[in-house]
């Protein structure tokens, strides 16, 4: 029985349960931290998975709806034991740890998101809920049956739905029609709006996505309190980012040979994170070097047990003998079998890496940098930073890139050198 992962009530640190590293426990006895919940996923009963990718298509990500999760809240001062009787309020963190927004997905959609900008169509905004306006009709556009991709306008309220796309699919073009017959420029995209106070808006005037600062305070006049809100549509940032998920890549070579699936240590593949496939091959290569191997492999269990960060997903060196053991211990590059053929590994996902190594680039943290040099000198100057302390930096394997230059003047005569 899989073991699943134990997600840390009071942090959310996610660690391994069990053998052979139990990393749950050493987060709860480091932190005292005790309340965690085991989330374990199990695959369901009928599975049709995809078809072997055979050439550069766009497939879905079935993961979510391949597996079902199975929980329970565990107390590691009572030596991991389940907890039977869940007070409410900790059912409500268990809620929320299953319905948060991935990690990964968050931080790639927010780096996505600061580039739309506001706009002062959304200052001094006059509001008036039109007589017929009623917070109980905001499900449906009120032009037509439509019931998804619905954008309030922020002046009077009026519900259309979205445009109608050149595939026709999406709506009937009823929020804009609004727009033409009255001048009302700003609305916002009903389901989006999170408790948080962000939502998808939208200025017609301007034609564009736009963040709306005064969100609250404009849905405030219709009734609508920001705080108590669910989200229950995908915002256009999502969709953006489930678009670029969804190309994965030929399995084929430039001659069109399919690629024999291989396994082992060292042969972990690493799963595109959405245009992160400059990321996957400089790390496939740093880790391919003796030296960045010997450096975070061996020693990755004796780092986790030592490192002073209670949390891992900060600490650079914790990442890197993270992704070291992801790599080399060929644990997590196994090939599986379907319907009697070899199929590729699944590989690992280097998310946590990625966060924290982009941390504060503006660039590798959006989608947008995709330049493999400029990643490696980057990744360079981080390995760097988190290797200067320890012995004195007298570890550090980015020095297998270091050299020395050296000019000569010399006379092409006597040959002397000056
Ligand atoms: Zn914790
Ligand atoms: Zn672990
Ligand atoms: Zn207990
Ligand atoms: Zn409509
Ligand atoms: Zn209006
Ligand atoms: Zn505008
Ligand atoms: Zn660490």
């Amino acid at each position: 029985m899989a073991a699943g992962i134990d997600v840390c009530l009071s942090c959310f640190n996610g660690g391994c349960p069990g053998t052979p590293n139990n990393h749950a426990h050493q987060h709860a006895m480091k932190s005292g931290h005790h309340l965690t919940v085991n989330i374990r996923r199990v695959r369901k009963e009928s599975d049709e998975r995809p078809a072997k990718l055979t050439k550069l298509e766009i497939v879905e990500e079935p993961e979510n709806d391949q597996y079902e999760f199975e929980t329970f809240v565990r107390c590691w001062g009572c030596s991991g034991a389940r907890v039977d009787n869940v007070p409410e309020d900790v059912q409500r963190v268990v809620h929320a740890v299953l319905h948060a927004v991935e990690a990964s997905k968050g931080s790639e959609i927010k780096a996505w998101a600061e580039e739309v900008t506001a706009c002062s169509h959304f200052d001094g905004l006059t509001q008036a809920p039109a007589a017929d306006f009623s917070s109980e009709a905001l499900h449906q556009c009120s032009m037509c049956d439509k019931r998804d991709n619905l954008w309030m306008c922020l002046s009077c309220g009026h519900v259309g739905c979205g445009r109608k796309q050149y595939d026709g699919s999406g709506g009937n073009n009823h929020a804009i029609a609004h727009f033409e017959q009255t001048g009302h420029r700003v609305s916002v995209k009903l389901g989006t709006i999170t408790p948080e106070g962000t939502a998808d808006a939208y200025c017609y005037a301007c034609d564009d996505n736009k963040l709306n600062p005064h969100l609250a305070q404009h849905l405030q006049v219709f009734g609508i309190n920001v705080a108590a809100q669910q989200k229950t549509e995908k915002s256009i940032a999502e969709l953006q980012l489930e678009h670029n998920l969804k190309f994965d890549f030929s399995m084929t070579t430039a001659d069109g040979t399919q690629l024999q699936p291989v396994a082992g240590p060292g042969l972990t593949g690493l799963r595109n994170l959405g245009n992160s496939c400059y990321l996957a091959s400089v790390m496939q290569c740093v880790f391919g070097i003796d030296r960045f191997r010997d450096r975070y492999f061996p020693s990755a269990a004796d780092h986790f047990l030592t490192c002073s960060q209670l949390h891992p997903a900060k600490c650079m060196l914790c990442q890197l003998h993270k992704l070291a053991n992801g790599l080399w211990s060929g644990r997590y590059a196994v090939l599986e079998t379907e319907n009697g053929e070899t199929c590729h590994q699944r590989g690992i996902s280097p998310a946590h890496f990625k966060a924290m190594v982009a941390r504060d680039h503006p660039e590798f943290a959006s989608m947008r940098q995709q330049d493999a040099f400029e990643f490696l000198q980057h990744l360079n100057k981080q390995i760097d930073i988190a290797e200067r302390p320890v012995e004195g930096g007298a570890l550090n394997p980015t020095s297998v890139f270091d050299f020395t230059t050296e000019e000569r003047l010399q006379c092409t005569k006597c040959s002397r050198v000056r």
